[in-house]
């Protein structure tokens, strides 16, 4: 028995789904020790948007170790994180015109949401908050508290309180809005709701099983909570740093959430850090308040400066991106047309959903068989989840593109009883 079934805690995962010991990775390939080849289409779950090792990612850093530059610093000022934050200023936020305060709120991406939470709370003096099914924000508490899935929430072990789960963009199917059912509960002062805190949204739910909200059913959501004096959450730990094509996914539709967490892609090497961004009147955080003894993570700091420099100081990251996603779209919605299955995504984030839960978990195992890493999400695996790096170049797209095809039929062939359908409803049932 190798020392990870002999060692490790039962709790393990990902190496269930991708059973290799790996040794090394460069750009969207992985290698095992003994040398076999791995095509990424998972990118750490979406913490290595520019690949691995990337080189002049790698160059800085290594770099800035030889020249013996800090590595821990908890909050105290260093050069590397006045590097960072003003190339994010520069690079991020100034040309978007947006006005943020930034805090480090602890290395990943549940230091973020909770802080988030936390801040809204102190903000308003309302404790609850209001979350979307099938939402993930992380393992801790408060993060567990707005996540829906069953499992994960059942690991708390104590009540998970202080919120409540309304319908997200298209729960109920197509006609529904459900923007306008929270609407309705919210002005009704016997419904049972009480006023929120904050809403937290993710606009693409990417462990939730790739459901995107739409632009307006957003600007619905901004403006309800507008309305009712309640700060919007934007989790884009998973989405943001260019998934959908521009550094944060909500950008292209105009909304300017009250919070933004940020973390995953944000180091762009596959480093711990978070980012908690809040308009500049929420910031009444007393010095300490929050804190975290990883806070000031340089390494990620000088991988994450050079990381905007490199891709976001032009858009030709993002135009790769469009491009990159129509291939996929196009490719995705004929395997859907020609063996079933459910088209869903948005940018590089896409995937198939299947009526037969079982389905996307075989995919996979067959496209790892193949030598190739893809996940699946939703709450049953039924989602097959394509995530590429941003980076990947086109002969690598197409070879996994063309693996994943042959990999859904060779699955659906094999079981050629097993239903099919089309409709999300039924997706879920
Ligand atoms: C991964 C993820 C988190 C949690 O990040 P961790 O670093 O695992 O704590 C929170 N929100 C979203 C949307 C995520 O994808």
């Amino acid at each position: 028995m190798n020392v990870i079934a002999r060692r490790e805690s039962e709790v393990r995962s990902y190496c269930r789904t991708f059973p290799a010991t790996f040794s090394k990775a460069l750009g969207s390939k992985l290698w095992d020790g003994k040398g076999a080849e791995y095509l990424d289409f998972f990118s750490g779950a979406g913490s290595l948007n520019y690949g691995h090792n990337h080189p002049a990612l790698k160059d800085a850093l290594v770099s800035y170790i030889s020249g013996n530059g800090i590595a821990h610093s908890l909050d105290m000022t260093t050069d590397a994180k006045c590097r960072l934050l003003e190339a994010f200023e520069r690079i991020i936020l100034e040309p978007r015109k947006m006005d943020y305060k930034v805090m480090f709120p602890g290395p990943t991406g549940t230091n973020s949401v909770e802080s988030a939470l936390k801040l809204a709370r102190k903000v308003t003096g309302r404790s609850l908050v209001i979350s979307f099914t099938n939402a993930f924000h992380g393992m801790t508490l408060g993060s567990l508290a707005v996540t829906g899935n069953e499992m994960k929430r059942n690991g708390a072990g104590v009540p998970l309180g202080h919120t409540f789960c309304a319908p997200f963009d298209g729960y109920f199917g197509e006609g529904v809005d459900t923007i306008a059912q929270i609407e309705t509960m919210l002005s009704d002062g016997s419904s049972g709701l009480d006023a929120p805190a904050a809403f937290i949204v993710e606009t693409v739910q990417a462990e939730g099983g790739i459901n995107v909200a739409s632009g307006s059913w957003l600007r619905e959501l901004e403006s309800l909570a507008r309305k009712h004096k309640a700060l919007l959450i934007v989790d884009d730990v998973q989405v943001g740093c260019g998934r959908t094509g521009l550094f944060f996914s909500f950008e292209e539709y105009g909304i300017q959430p009250d919070i933004i967490c940020l973390s995953k892609s944000l180091s762009a090497f596959g480093l711990p850090l978070a980012l908690t961004l809040f308009k500049p009147e929420l910031d009444i955080w007393k010095p300490g308040e929050h804190n975290g003894t990883f806070r000031g993570n340089n390494h990620a700091f000088v991988t994450a400066a050079k990381a905007l420099e490199l891709f976001w100081s032009h858009d030709s990251l993002s135009r790769a991106v469009s491009l990159k996603a129509a291939i996929i779209e196009d490719r995705l919605r004929q395997c859907a047309r020609r063996y079933g299955g459910e088209w869903r995504g948005r940018g590089m984030i896409q995937g198939l959903a299947f009526g037969d839960s079982s389905v996307a978990p075989a995919i996979s195992a067959a496209a790892f068989s193949r030598g190739m890493l893809v996940e699946t999400s939703g709450s049953q695996g039924e989602v097959l989840k394509l995530l590429p790096p941003l980076t990947i170049d086109e002969s690598d797209l197409q070879r996994g593109l063309n693996t994943i095809d042959t990999c859904i039929d060779q699955v659906l062939s094999a079981r050629k009883d097993s239903p099919r359908t089309t409709r999300t409803q039924e997706v879920m049932a």
